[in-house]
C-alpha cells in the first residue's frame, strides 16, 4: 500500500471526526498544494505567509458558486506535520460540504490520502520516528489522562531517545568487533574482551528495564479490565453500579457475542477501568454443572488484568466457590467479601483463611499474610467509599512507579523487537564469555541492532508499514 511512486502525489482528506460538527478541517499536502487550492480559494495570495490563517470564499471550479466561507492555513514545504506543502481548509461542520471540497480537490489532480498516509508522510520525510508516529495514533485514541500523557511522553521522544542511545552502545561494539576481525590476521586486539561485556551488561539492562515497563505501559495505554465474578445473587451487579458510579447509561448488555458480559467504562486519579460482570455465567453457574461453571469462569477471567471475585459475606464462601476460586490465578484476583452492612459486628478475616486453607487456590498464594492484606476486602455496595478503597489499592501496585520521569512503553510491537534484542544480547554474551571470536560477536549482535533500528523505522519494509499504518484512520 506505501510505495515510494505515490509519494509525490498531492494528498487530500478530512481530518476531524466524520459527521456534523462546528466545523470540519480539511487537510492537503503534497507538491501541488498551493497550486490545486488557489485554484478554489482566489483569496490566497501567489506567495502566502507559512502558518498563517486566510479566509475568503471557496468556489466551485466550473460553476463558480460559491461552495463555503472557509479558513485556509498554509504551511510551506519543511515546515509542516508532514515536511511538505500543507494546506489545512477549515469549512463549516457538514458532511455535504466537505464532499464537495474534497470532490473539487480530486478533480484538480489530488488523490484521496490512505489511513495514516499524512503520518507515513511525517515519517518518510524525517518529521517523526516510528515510535513517535505509533504515539500519534496512541494520543488520538487515549482514553484517560494517563494515557494521553504517556502517548504525549513518546510522541515527543522519549522512548525514542533511550533506544537512540542503546542503537549507539551497540554500533560502537559492532564498529570494534568489526574491526577485530580485520586485524586479527595480525594478532592485534581492537578491544578488550571486559570492556565489551561491559558494555553489552550496560546494554542488557536497559534493554531489561525497558521490556519490563509494558505491562504498567499497556494498563496505563489501555486502562485495566476487571471481571467480576462469582455466583449469582452476591452483588455483583451493585458493585458494578458502584465502581461505574451508577453510570447505568454506559452499562451495556452485548447479547450475541460468545458470552453475554455487561460492561462499563470509568476512570480513577486518570487511569482506565473496564469492569465486564459476567452475566452469562449466571445461568451455567446456578444449576451447576460444575465443571462448565468453572470452565466459563476462567475464559471470562482470563482476559482481564485483574478479577474481582465476589462472595456474600453472611453465607460465607461455599464448596462451589471454592471450586471456582482454584481456577483463578491469585496473582490477579482480588476477594471482596461483599454484604458487610448484613452482619451484626466487623466481620473476622479469619474466616475467609479457614475456607481457603484446604483449597488449590491457597496453595498458590504462597504467602497468606500478604495476600489478605492487600487482597481481600471486606465490603458492602451500600457504601459509596468502597469505590475508591478498592481502586486506590490497584492502582497503588504500580504507584513506586515514578510515572512522570519513566520512559515506558506501550506498544506490542516494540516488545516484540526490543524483546528480540535482548535474547541477541544475552547471546552475544555468552559468545564473548566463551571466547568465540568477533565474528561470531558481529553476526549474532548485529540481529539486536537491526530489532532496534526496526522499531525506531530506521529500517523498514513493507510489512512493517502496513502493520503500523492499518491501525490509523484516513484524514491522520
Ligand atoms: P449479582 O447477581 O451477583 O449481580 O447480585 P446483585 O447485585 O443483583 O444483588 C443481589 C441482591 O443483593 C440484590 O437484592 C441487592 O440489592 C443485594 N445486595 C447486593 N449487595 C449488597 C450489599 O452490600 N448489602 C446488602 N444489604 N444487599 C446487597
Amino acid at each position: 500500500m506505501y510505495r515510494g511512486d505515490r509519494d509525490q502525489d498531492t494528498i487530500c482528506a478530512v481530518s476531524t471526526p466524520h459527521g456534523v460538527g462546528g466545523i470540519s478541517v480539511i487537510r492537503v499536502s503534497g507538491p501541488k498544494t498551493l497550486s490545486f487550492v488557489s485554484q478554489i480559494c482566489k483569496f490566497l495570495p501567489e506567495h502566502p505567509e507559512s502558518h498563517r490563517a486566510y479566509f475568503g470564499s471557496l468556489k466551485d471550479l466550473s460553476s463558480h458558486d460559491e461552495i463555503d466561507e472557509v479558513l485556509a492555513t498554509y504551511f510551506k514545504h519543511g515546515k509542516s506535520f508532514t515536511g511538505e506543502e500543507v494546506i489545512e481548509i477549515s469549512c463549516h461542520g457538514s458532511p455535504v460540504i466537505c464532499q464537495s471540497i474534497l470532490h473539487q480537490l480530486v478533480q484538480l489532480g489530488a488523490r484521496p490520502a490512505d489511513r495514516g498516509e499524512f503520518t507515513y508522510r511525517a515519517f518518510m520525510n524525517g518529521k517523526l520516528d516510528l515510535v513517535q508516529a505509533e504515539s500519534v495514533l496512541s494520543l488520538i485514541e487515549s482514553q484517560s489522562q494517563q494515557a494521553a500523557k504517556l502517548a504525549l511522553r513518546q510522541l515527543k521522544g522519549s522512548v525514542s531517545q533511550k533506544l537512540e542511545d542503546i542503537e549507539n552502545d551497540m554500533t560502537w561494539i559492532l564498529a570494534h568487533a568489526e574491526a577485530g576481525i580485520d586485524f586479527s590476521t595480525e594478532g592485534i586486539k581492537v578491544v578488550e574482551n571486559d570492556i565489551v561485556l561491559n558494555r553489552l551488561d550496560k546494554i542488557e539492562k536497559s534493554l531489561e528495564e525497558l521490556v519490563g515497563t509494558f505491562k504498567v505501559g499497556r494498563l496505563l495505554k489501555d486502562g485495566f479490565r476487571v471481571v467480576l465474578t462469582g455466583l449469582p445473587n452476591v452483588g455483583k451487579s451493585s458493585l458494578l453500579n458502584l465502581f461505574l458510579e451508577d453510570e447505568r447509561a454506559i452499562v451495556t448488555d452485548i447479547p450475541g457475542t460468545t458470552r453475554d458480559v455487561i460492561h462499563g467504562d470509568t476512570s480513577f486519579k486518570g487511569v482506565k477501568f473496564t469492569f465486564l460482570d459476567t452475566a452469562g455465567l449466571r445461568e451455567s453457574v446456578s444449576d451447576l454443572v460444575e465443571k462448565i461453571g468453572i470452565q466459563k469462569s476462567r475464559e471470562a477471567t482470563g482476559e482481564s488484568d485483574f478479577v474481582f471475585f465476589v462472595f456474600d459475606v453472611e453465607k460465607g464462601l461455599s464448596a462451589e466457590e471454592i471450586a471456582i476460586l482454584d481456577g483463578l490465578d491469585p496473582q490477579k484476583t482480588y476477594i471482596l467479601a461483599n454484604k458487610t452492612d448484613r452482619l451484626a459486628q466487623t466481620p473476622e478475616v479469619f474466616a475467609v483463611e479457614e475456607a481457603l486453607q484446604n483449597s488449590k487456590f491457597f496453595q498458590k498464594i504462597g504467602d497468606l499474610e500478604s495476600f489478605r492484606k492487600r487482597r481481600v476486602f471486606f465490603v458492602s455496595a451500600l457504601d459509596k467509599k468502597v469505590r475508591s478503597r478498592v481502586l486506590e489499592d490497584l492502582v497503588k501496585e504500580f504507584g513506586d512507579l515514578q510515572l512522570e520521569n519513566t520512559v515506558l512503553i506501550s506498544n506490542s510491537r516494540h516488545l516484540e523487537n526490543l524483546t528480540r534484542a535482548l535474547e541477541n544480547t544475552r547471546r552475544s554474551k555468552s559468545v564473548v564469555e566463551d571466547g568465540l571470536g568477533e565474528e561470531f560477536l558481529a553476526i549474532e549482535f548485529k540481529e539486536a541492532l537491526i530489532a532496534i533500528q526496526e522499531t525506531l523505522g530506521k529500517r523498514f519494509d513493507d510489512q512493517i508499514m502496513d502493520r503500523v499504518f492499518k491501525e490509523f484512520c484516513i484524514g491522520k
